[in-house]
């Protein structure tokens, strides 16, 4: 029987190896990480993530053909294959800080598994790391190898959160990237036999270990390029009268582009497009290719430009200021059907409010009061926008209120930004919370789902991205 060890429970690597637990019934599969706590969630009946159609597959192999455990070394030890999905977040300090990946994480898990092991194994890349990781983890392992073989495969993940099951039950494609030696090409093919327990074989891509780890850096990359364009047009629609929904409506049915990442909104957050552009930025600089990093620092550059402006138009609009008026914020997560945080743009639009004196009510239907709190705690955080959104030293925690409905967040508010596009609020009785707001009532649709017409209908005035306020 063969035996994979899940190495991190996160975001990835929990659902992966549910998925592949779920699709290899043969197959013995247990998810290891050093965090007590996210393993013990893991097995309790709180998940330490949502993601919808998670829990139903984690319930049906827990205890069967699927563990999670914080017994590393055992899990390892045992394994054939080893998949790595630590985190790989940009490093805070030294060479490189502020951009290069920091390979910390993935470092100390090699440095354990040459520790541990004691047959022949493959290690899996799962995790994003920079272009030409392999070679410095195949270092790592040969010079603690004691006699053992690995095999370094990259299979980088193109999941997305919200929608991770779905993504991982039918990939659009799967991507295994090998060395071009015999030993490699057989590794890949082992790989392969797993995936091809459910994937087609015509969507399981195999290329050399380096084009598969520049992919993925390449993937992010180009979609948040997509998602910077549109919002770039976004501010020239608000100039000249377009409407960024007909312009992209446009763009969308053209053939050659396809429809997916048109949306404006009020930025992109997650925490893997950020960081894995400024990944790449540090890669082309490195390899002294200065215009290159210029071209992606800009992608970048107009997401926060989109955060700040959606921020400086909420207080003008609010006749300049927002001081000490209540302004609901609907939705925290980075994106519908995820309870992830991490650099949502609600982050950096909250702190630009209390930066100007505003009392937020908060409610997201998926994320604890503690997360936000913990988000929006201004020490020691890193500030993305210096120059305009400065938060006020005075600003404090007490500034912001996490309640448990959208009622109640909008009840007495003077304006509602919507943050994160969930179903749910586009069905908000919309009458009966204009009714219970301060007047005039201001609606921000950061992600340009209401129908624009319907609230001003209403009474509302009405910013949505890419079309002219209407005052
Ligand atoms: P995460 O922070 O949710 O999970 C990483 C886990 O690894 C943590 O639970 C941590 O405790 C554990 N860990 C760290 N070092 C360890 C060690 N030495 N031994 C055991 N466990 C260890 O991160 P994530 O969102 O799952 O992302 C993981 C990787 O996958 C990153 O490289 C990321 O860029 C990439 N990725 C993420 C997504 C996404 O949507 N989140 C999608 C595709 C790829």
């Amino acid at each position: 029987m063969v035996k994979i060890c899940g190495i991190g429970a996160g975001y990835v690597g929990g659902p992966t190896m549910a998925v592949i637990a779920l699709k290899c019934p043969s197959i013995e599969v247990a998810v290891v990480d050093i965090s007590h706590s996210r393993i013990s969630a893991w097995n309790s009946q709180k998940l330490p993530i949502y993601e919808p159609g998670l829990e139903e597959v984690v319930k049906q192999c827990r205890g069967k053909n699927l563990l999670f455990s914080t017994d590393v070394e055992k899990h390892v030890h045992e394994a054939d294959i080893i998949f790595v999905s630590v985190n790989t977040p940009t490093k805070i300090r030294g060479l490189g800080a502020g951009k290069a990946a920091d390979l910390t994480y993935w470092e100390s898990a090699a440095r354990m598994i040459a520790d541990v092991s004691k047959s022949n194994k493959i290690v899996v890349e799962k995790s994003t790391v920079p272009v030409r990781t392999a070679e410095a983890i195949e270092k790592i392992l040969a010079h603690n190898s004691k006699g053992i073989k690995y095999q370094i495969l990259s299979n980088p993940e193109f999941l997305s959160e919200g929608t991770a099951i779905q993504d991982l039950l039918k990939p659009d494609r799967v991507l295994i990237g090998g060395n071009e030696e015999p030993e490699g090409q057989k590794a890949i093919l082992k790989l392969k036999s797993v995936y091809a327990n459910w994937v087609p074989e015509d969507r399981i891509i195999t290329t050399n270990l380096w084009s598969a780890e520049l992919s993925k850096l390449a993937d992010n990359a180009f979609m948040a390029q997509r998602i910077s364009s549109i919002n770039a047009m976004s501010a020239l629609c608000e100039a000249t009268g377009a409407e960024v929904s007909q312009v992209s409506n446009v763009l969308c049915k053209n053939t050659k582009l396809g429809p997916k990442y048109l949306n404006a909104s009020v930025g992109f957050g997650g925490s893997c497009f950020q960081k894995d552009i400024l990944n790449l930025v540090y890669i082309c600089e490195s390899n002294g290719l200065m215009e290159v990093a210029n071209y992606w620092k800009e992608v970048i550059k107009v997401n926060d430009y989109q955060k700040s402006r959606f921020v400086n138009k909420v207080v003008t609009s609010m006749f300049n200021t927002v001081s000490g008026k209540k302004i609901a914020i609907l939705g925290f997560a980075f994106k519908k059907d995820t309870s992830d945080t991490r650099k949502t743009p609600a982050i950096d639009v909250c702190k630009g409010l209390l930066g100007d004196n505003a009392c937020l009510s908060i409610y997201d239907p998926r994320v604890t009061e503690d997360q936000i709190q913990k988000d929006l705690s201004m020490d020691g955080v890193e500030w993305d926008h210096p120059i305009h959104l400065q938060p006020t030293s005075s600003t404090t925690v007490k500034q912001v209120n996490v309640v448990g409905d959208a009622y109640e967040a909008t009840k007495d508010a003077h304006g509602i930004c919507i943050l994160t596009e969930w179903d749910e609020f586009k069905t908000i009785d919309y009458q009966r919370v204009f009714d219970n707001m301060q007047k005039p009532a201001f609606i921000f649709d950061g992600r340009n789902i209401l129908n624009v017409d319907k609230l001003r209908e209403i009474g509302f005035i009405v910013y949505s991205i890419g079309r002219p306020l209407d005052q």
